[in-house]
């Protein structure tokens, strides 16, 4: 847990969210603001911000959170098919500068 990061409080229950899964490495919950008619954000429990902080362990952990959301993907509406998206920096956008991966679907998806 770092201090003051706002998905590591939501991962230890410090702020509510609207979870939809958890498990010992991984949550998933509702965006605040959603950009999608269903938007999710997985989020591993391991504090990091940036692709580029990934070690080996890292690495398997964010296939596994792949994995998760492809098993899970019907009972989260998203039989149709989904989006992930990785903000990663400035350009992109980030603003939680802790790792994320967005899960958007629910709807068709503009592309473009
Ligand atoms: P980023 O812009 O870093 O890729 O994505 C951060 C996302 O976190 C945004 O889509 C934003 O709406 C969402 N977010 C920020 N604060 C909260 C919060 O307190 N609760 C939830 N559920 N989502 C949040
Ligand atoms: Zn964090």
């Amino acid at each position: 847990m770092t201090d003051n990061c706002i998905f590591c409080k939501i991962a230890a229950g410090e702020i509510p969210s609207q979870k939809v899964y958890e498990d010992e490495e991984t949550v998933v919950f509702r965006d605040i603001e959603p950009k999608a008619k269903i938007h999710l954000l997985c989020v591993p429990k391991d504090h990091f911000a940036y692709l580029s902080e990934l070690t080996e362990v890292r690495a398997r952990l964010l296939g596994r959170l792949m994995q998760k959301i492809a098993e899970h993907k019907d009972e989260w509406g998203l039989s149709q098919g989904y989006r992930l998206v990785i903000n990663q920096g400035e350009n992109a956008g980030q603003t939680v500068n802790h790792l994320h991966i967005h899960v958007l679907g629910g709807e068709t998806l503009e592309w473009e």
